[in-house]
Formats: C-alpha cells, structure tokens, sequence
C-alpha cells in the first residue's frame, strides 16, 4: 500500500537525469571484422556497470566508441543526455565528459603525478586546477606523492593516478578498460575495492571492461555480456548468473554443464532423475537441455551407482569434483574442502533441494513452455534414468 502511495505521489520520477552513456543502433567494423554491431546499450546514471566477454567481442570498441577515440560506421552515441556522435556529428574525446583508464595507465613518463592529474584541466583558472588536483589526489590517497614521477610509483598507485586524473574533469562516466590485469592478483583485489570505492564516493558513473567473472559479478551493478559485436545478457549480476539468458552466456559466467533433458507433466528429467517441477508446464512434453552449475551438484556415494568420480581439483576452500555419468557425459560438483570422494567411487548425482535450473531450447533460455509443446503432440517414452 504503501509503495502505491509513493508512485502515486513521484509521478515524475521517469524524468530523472538522463543516462550517463547511451548507444543507440552502434556499428563499428574494422574491414570485414566486427568491432560492435548494432549496438544497443544505456548506462544510467550512478551505476557501476560491467562489460564482459571472450577476447575479441568488442568491448574496448565500445568503450573507444563511447570516448570519440573511434568513430560509429552508423548509430548515435550520447554521453548525459548530449549526442556526441551520430551521422552528422562528431564531438572529440576532450569535449565529451568522458574519463578514461586503461589497464597499461597511459600516465605521461615525464610529468610528475600531479602534472599528469592537471592535464585534462585546462579550461580551468590555474588556482582552481591546482585545487582540483589536491581534492582528486587526497580522494585516491596520493596527495603525498604529487612530485613524483610515474616510475617511482608502483604498479598499485600508477593505477590511482590514472583513476584521479579521468576524475579531476567530473565526467559523466568513467570507462575502465582491464584497469587491473597488469596487477598481481593480491594487489589486485585491493585497487580494486580502492577503485570501486571510488567512484562510489564520487557518485561517478562507471563502465568497467573486465575478462574476469567473479569480478565482473562481484564489481558490477549491472552485467553486461558481450560476443561478436553484440550484447547476449545485460542485467543484474544475479540475473545473469541465476537466470543466463543463452547457452553462451551460462558457460561463460560459471562453471555450467549441460544435459539433454525433457519436461513432461511439469516434472524435469535427465539422465540424473528428477531434477524438478517446472510449475505451469502441466501440459508440456519438450525436450530441452538442463543447465547444472556445479555448486548446485550433490554427491553421495552409492554403490549401485553407474555414475564414476573421475577426477577431483583442490581449490583450497572447496574442492571440484568431476563426475562422468552413464552416458559419457560429465558433470562437475563444487564440495566443501572437507569432502573428498577419491577417483572412481561410485556416486549418486542429484541437484540440491530449492533449485530451479535453467533450461535451454536451442542457445536460449525458456521460462515458459514454447507453443505446441502440448504433450498430446508426442508418444509417451520417458527417457532412460540411470
Ligand atoms: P575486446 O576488447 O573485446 O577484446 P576489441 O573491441 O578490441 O575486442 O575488438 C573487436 C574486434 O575488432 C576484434 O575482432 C578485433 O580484431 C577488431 N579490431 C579492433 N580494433 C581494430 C583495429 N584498429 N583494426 C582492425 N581490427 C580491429
Ligand atoms: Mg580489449
């Protein structure tokens, strides 16, 4: 009741600040290779969103697209509401409120840190620049290393420069292409929560390009998964985990397996059993595949079992366990490190209680029962339980 009052009384609310970067209908290929194509994607305003994707799917196109360092083939690019690039116009990287940090931080060797920070800060009065420059550095906690140069910084603290730097402009949105993978991994996840934190501060607007799944899924307030030039999934990152929109995107955010599986009767069988209901496909009978994710795999052993531990990975805190099933096929479970049932032991295969798997007709994921699944339409021939 209370949340109808509240929309009854914001009847404006759509009309909020536009978003920070918009591309509408954006095309960009290299010769015969795709960068994006058509390429529909709007950043709203204060969001941390997260491009993700194999090597070569156009996520640095789009972010070079999106700063003016590319121009579109076709389509509109606005960046807060003002078109920066469309058929007719084309606005420069300097003008368009955007900031930029690449994973190789591209600071100027022979400016000290706080000269690299001013740079972008032209069109300010000097006294205003150098304020600038001290509130962007104390907000990365550098200000102690203003006359420094970039080679007496570490790897870590480079990475903040160029952080403060695309900051010191305001832009509407900062663009971070692999900000981190030039880092090793335990200063890595430091400057990362430093960054995030950032720009949270900040209330500053940011695309992270990331080829890393946790990060994409633990940094982002939105996921947007990319292959070939166009976007599979953008959602929150609990959607795309839990609910993958194609085949594509469950293998590449997670470890996922896939069984041939048929819905008859509401209820979903592979070659595991019953895996679950699927309520409101009564009257379906399809074939579809199911997707397992491995930390909803359970295992116990069990002597009648065809089903074969075949090999086990320690991670540390959890140990991988890959099962091969009658069939050939294999399906991985995630135990706790305390668990460990040694190569060859006989397993029984169920999926944890509560779970509500996806399932794919082709490359992508249904959620309701697709037209003429009517189980009038086939036999009856339950597929085989191991
Ligand atoms: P990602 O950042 O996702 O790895 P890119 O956006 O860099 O991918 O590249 C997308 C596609 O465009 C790739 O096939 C790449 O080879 C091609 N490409 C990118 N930049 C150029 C360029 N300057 N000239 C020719 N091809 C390019
Ligand atoms: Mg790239």
């Amino acid at each position: 009741m209370s949340i109808r009052t509240a929309r009854v009384q914001r009847p404006f609310a759509a009309e909020g600040p536009p978003a920070a970067l918009v591309l509408e209908g954006v095309t960009k290929h290299y010769g015969s290779a795709v960068g994006v194509d058509a390429l529909e994607l709007t950043i709203p305003a204060g969001e941390l969103v997260t491009l993700i994707g194999p090597s070569g799917c156009g996520k640095s196109t789009t972010l070079r697209l999106a700063a003016g360092l590319e121009r579109p083939d076709t389509g509109t690019i606005r960046v807060a509401g003002d078109v920066v690039a469309d058929g007719r116009r084309f606005v420069d990287p300097e003008r368009r409120r955007v900031g930029l940090v690449f994973q190789d931080y591209a600071l100027f060797p022979h400016m000290t840190v706080g000269r690299n920070v001013e740079f972008g800060l032209d069109r300010l009065h000097r006294g205003e620049r150098r304020a600038r420059v001290g509130e962007v550095l104390d907000l990365v906690r550098l200000a102690h290393l203003a006359n420094r140069y970039p080679h007496e910084l570490s790897g870590g603290e480079q990475q903040r420069v160029a952080l403060a730097r695309a900051l010191a402009p305001r832009p509407a949105v900062v663009l971070l292409d692999e900000p981190f993978s030039s880092l090793d991994e335990s200063l890595r996840a430091q400057v990362r929560r430093d960054t995030v934190a950032t720009l949270q501060e900040t209330g500053t607007t940011g695309v992270l390009v990331t080829h890393d799944q946790t990060e994409a899924l633990s940094v982002g307030t939105r996921v947007v998964v990319m292959r070939g030039g166009v976007i599979e999934q953008a959602d929150t990152p609990e959607t795309v985990f839990e609910q993958p929109a194609t085949r594509f995107v469950a293998s590449f955010m997670g470890d996922a397996d896939f069984l041939p599986a048929r819905v008859q009767r509401a209820l979903l069988t592979c070659e595991i059993g019953i895996v679950s209901t699927v309520p409101g496909w009564a009257n379906s009978d399809v074939d579809v595949d199911v997707v397992l994710r491995a930390h909803e795999v359970a295992l116990h052993p069990d002597p009648g079992s065809s089903a074969r531990v075949c090999a086990v990975e320690y991670h540390g805190a959890f140990v991988l366990h890959y099962v091969r099933l009658a069939s050939g096929r294999t399906v991985r479970s995630w135990q706790p490190h305390t668990v460990r049932h040694p190569v060859g032991t006989a397993v029984a295969v169920t999926v944890a209680p509560g779970t509500t798997p996806t399932l794919l007709l082709g490359d992508r994921a249904i959620t309701s029962p697709p037209a003429d699944s009517s189980s009038e339409h086939r036999p009856s021939e339950p597929i085989e339980l191991s």
